[in-house]
């Protein structure tokens, strides 16, 4: 099956339960320039695919949940945690438009790299990938309209929480063994609700569950 009707097939299938503004912007990002080159025709199959150091881009399905639920608009700023190949920083980055700032922070170096080739060959302008330790934010960015995490974390990380705006949306993935997606809305205080139960890697860093490598 050539990748134009597999994209198409594999959005379609979405189409009612994910809103029209993410499966649009997914139909932008060309996600086989975001897997390495020999897993190119798997691009569209609704799976997390590696893309080295043990590290995975998610699902399609999974990205448009948690954009779906984050209701990104024009013009916003977004930071992503766990910015791995960079795809799911690009179709936020659509999602805020040519107005909107997507800041994508990578622990991993050469992930960065990729990251930033990747999207350079998307021709996605609005993201700017930073290398270090995403749980604990980027206070020198804050605030922001949305946070988006990629890895799971141990608890909801208190200078994510604090670098929203009010108004703002934090999602992520928390827990270990078992974990949750959880939607943090910042109002007077914060709303937390947990969404579906998910498999993410863990969230290294200072917030997240320690230095360790994986
Ligand atoms: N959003 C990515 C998915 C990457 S998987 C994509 O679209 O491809 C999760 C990523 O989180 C991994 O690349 C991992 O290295 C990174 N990560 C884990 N802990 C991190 C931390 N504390 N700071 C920044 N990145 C982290």
């Amino acid at each position: 099956m050539n990748l134009s009707r597999s994209k198409r097939l594999l959005l379609e299938g979405m189409r009612g339960r994910i809103r029209e503004s993410v499966l649009d912007a997914m139909s932008i990002v060309p996600r086989e320039l975001f897997v390495p080159p020999q897993l190119r025709d798997r691009a569209y199959e609704d799976l997390p695919l590696p893309i080295g150091q043990g590290q995975t881009i998610s699902a399609p399905h999974m990205v448009a949940i948690m954009c779906d639920l984050l209701d990104v608009r024009p013009g916003m700023r977004i930071l992503e945690v766990g910015g791995g190949s960079g795809y799911h920083a690009a179709v936020l980055a659509v999602l805020a438009g040519p107005e909107g700032q997507v800041y994508s922070v990578e622990r991993m170096p050469d992930l960065v790299a990729a990251a930033r080739k990747n999207l350079k060959a998307a021709a996605i302008e609005n993201v700017i990938v930073v290398e270090g330790d995403g749980s604990l934010g980027l206070p020198e960015h804050a605030p922001f309209d949305r946070i988006s995490v990629a890895a799971s974390a141990p608890r909801i990380p208190e200078p994510l929480k604090e670098q929203l705006g009010v108004g703002g949306k934090l999602i992520l993935p928390v827990g270990g063994a078992s974990q949750e997606l959880v939607l943090v809305t910042r109002k007077n205080g914060f709303l937390v609700e947990e969404k579906m139960g998910v498999i993410f890697v863990p969230l290294i860093g200072k917030e997240g569950f320690g230095e360790r490598q994986i």
